[in-house]
């Protein structure tokens, strides 16, 4: 069963002129899958991952995310199905620099008020060992180098165990041992937890090694590789 499926979406910037971003973009996405989004600077990717994070629903077409209908939704609708369903890392990590490396990993876990602190706190410590940063846990997160911040970042996007995972070039701004790192991290997340892998990235050697790639070119899709 699918559980992203994306049919006819078109998507137009009306600002500074009118211009369409995004032509005609159909494909579906399996459960437990990693996906990579590739193609040029300017091709659309960002565009296209903000509307299947539900952060942009102005868009034509349909597009359903476990068994949901995201076009015509309010924001409050979307804001609860995020927080339940989808976790995303920036390029920059976008850490609360002055809390604690723990603390930013709880903090959506608190916002859902699903568990209790203390396993909210347990699982955040889980997390963090597992992507290889428990020893920082108690330090301000703004004394982390790039990579450890980004491993955090991760951590934090899957405290709620989101079915789905969303980059936008996560290992943009790491070097390419790191890089690789935090892509096998999340290979290893997906398959010990399920969760499917959606993100965008530039970096060829990456993509190869995802289940799928979309490869968009002109806001159009180019070419889709299943390995
Ligand atoms: P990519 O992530 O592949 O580099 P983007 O999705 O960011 O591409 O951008 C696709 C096109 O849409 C580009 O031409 C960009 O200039 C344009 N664009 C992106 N965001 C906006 C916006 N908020 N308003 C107007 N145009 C935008
Ligand atoms: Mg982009």
């Amino acid at each position: 069963m699918n559980l992203i499926t994306v049919k006819n979406v078109s998507k137009y910037f009306l600002q500074p002129t009118r211009m369409q971003v995004l032509n005609d973009i159909s494909f579906e996405v399996e459960k437990s899958k990693f996906i990579t989004i590739t193609g040029k600077s300017g091709s659309g990717k960002s565009t296209l991952l903000y509307l299947l994070s539900t952060m942009d629903t102005r868009f034509e077409g349909s597009i359903r995310i476990n068994q949901e209908e995201m076009l015509g939704r309010n924001n409050s609708w979307l804001a609860d199905f995020r927080n339940h369903h989808i976790g995303f890392v920036f390029q920059f990590h976008y850490l609360l620099p002055e809390f604690t490396v723990l603390r930013n990993v709880m903090l959506p876990a608190l916002k859902l008020r699903r568990y209790p602190v203390a396993e909210i706190e347990h699982r955040a410590m889980e997390l963090l060992q597992l992507l290889g940063v428990g020893e920082q846990a108690h330090k301000r997160a703004s004394l982390l180098s790039g990579g450890q911040q980004q491993r955090v970042a991760i951590a934090r996007a899957m405290i709620n165990e989101p079915l789905i995972i969303m980059g936008d070039e996560p290992t943009g701004n790491l070097d390419s041992y790191n890089s690789a790192a935090v892509f096998e991290l999340f290979r290893k997340m997906s398959a010990e937890k399920g969760q499917t892998i959606l993100m965008v990235t530039h970096d060829e050697d990456i993509a190869r090694k995802s289940d799928q790639t979309i490869h968009l070119a002109d806001g159009k899709i180019d070419e889709i590789m299943v390995r």
